[in-house]
């Protein structure tokens, strides 16, 4: 399957800006730069960042075990989603699948591109795809299914089954938001890439890196999506202090990888302990750094938390989320408070 028919016309014939950075390819040392109307005052940021992200790709490539061609970084997942959504569907034409309950972004992002936002809604107990009427309500105008997994906010991984059902039968490009693989027992479909030209993975430094503050996402597609992608990124998307920090802080992975394994730990000691407050009705199985429990009255007890300080999420208003929190597993300290004041409401 080739997806070259899925690309907007216009994106597909587009010359892409050419900066000062990208024409020139000789190597950068000992050169005086007086091609890009810089400060030329050293202060370390002065001159504009690297637009293909090379030390970093290479970094990320090593760790993630796939080419640099097949990576594309955005100014966190946000803007890899967004930029996906620009290179796919046609305003007013296209349209992209949803499964609620999920994040929020695609619906917002495909509104701000006039995209039309087709939903069909998890299953009722186990929150799984429903193939059947995904691929009814798909249209020969749908260009884009998002899928979640592990899934925000109810917690939970899709059956790869399902997934590969998908990813087979959709007739347009599939994309998985791993935003939470790290937490996951499930394995990350970056490993199977090869098998799927429709297939792309987006992952993010935000959540199990410790990393939201300096706004990276990670896209990982065919060399024919990511080619494309980098036509109509903005050049510069990346900044410099991002690039810096996100080379350093990946070198400590066994600093993150214990971070997790605590994480997880905490998760499970705190859905022990919910257990045990009369008002939650019922508490969700998690593969992320979260928790969704179903309580007596949502709005009251968020309320109440916040009394108290403690600010969580409240999720009633999503579908199959009726009374539903999303409660952020943070440190032991802070989950141990979050365990006290529940009991004490
Ligand atoms: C948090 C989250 C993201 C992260 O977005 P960034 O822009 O990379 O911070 C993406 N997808 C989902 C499902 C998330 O929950």
């Amino acid at each position: 399957m080739s997806i070259q028919h899925l690309i907007r016309p216009s994106i597909k014939s587009l010359k892409p800006y050419a900066s000062a950075r990208d024409e020139f390819k000789g190597n950068k040392e000992h050169l005086t730069f007086l091609d890009a109307n810089e400060n030329p005052f050293e202060n370390g940021i002065n001159r504009y960042p690297d637009p293909q992200q090379k030390e970093l790709k290479a970094v990320i490539s090593k760790l993630k075990n796939i080419p640099v061609e097949q990576i594309l970084l955005g100014n966190g997942s946000d803007e890899v989603l967004d930029l996906l959504i620009r290179m796919f569907c046609e305003p007013n034409i296209d349209n992209i699948l949803i499964l609620p309950p999920t994040y929020g972004m695609y619906e917002v992002l495909a509104n701000i591109n006039a995209v039309e936002v087709l939903k069909i809604n998890l299953s009722e107990s186990a929150f799984q795809p429903q193939n059947t009427a995904v691929l009814n309500t798909a249209s020969a105008n749908s260009k884009i299914l998002f899928l979640c997994s592990p899934n925000n906010p109810t917690g939970n991984s899709f059956e790869a089954d399902r997934v590969e059902f998908l990813l087979k039968n959709f007739k347009g490009i599939v994309v998985i938001d791993e935003a939470y693989i790290d937490f996951s027992n499930e394995e990350s479909w970056l490993s199977r890439l090869k098998e799927f030209p429709n297939l792309v993975v987006v992952q993010t430094l935000s959540k199990a890196y410790g990393m939201a503050g300096i706004r990276l996402g990670m896209c990982f597609a065919s060399e024919a999506i990511i080619a494309t992608l980098n036509k109509i990124k903005p050049p510069y998307n990346i900044n410099e202090l991002t690039q810096i920090s996100a080379i350093e802080q990946l070198q400590k992975a066994d600093l993150v990888q214990s971070q997790i394994m605590s994480l997880i730990n905490e998760r499970e000691l705190l859905v022990r302990s919910l257990d045990q407050v009369a008002f939650i009705k019922k508490i969700y199985p998690s593969n992320t750094n979260f928790v969704m429990i179903k309580v007596d009255d949502a709005s009251k007890r968020y309320q109440q938390l916040i009394e108290n300080g403690i600010v969580i999420r409240n999720r009633t208003t999503q579908p199959l989320c009726e009374n539903c929190l999303r409660l952020t597993i943070g440190t032991t300290e802070e989950n141990m408070k979050l365990i006290e004041t529940l009991k004490q409401l």
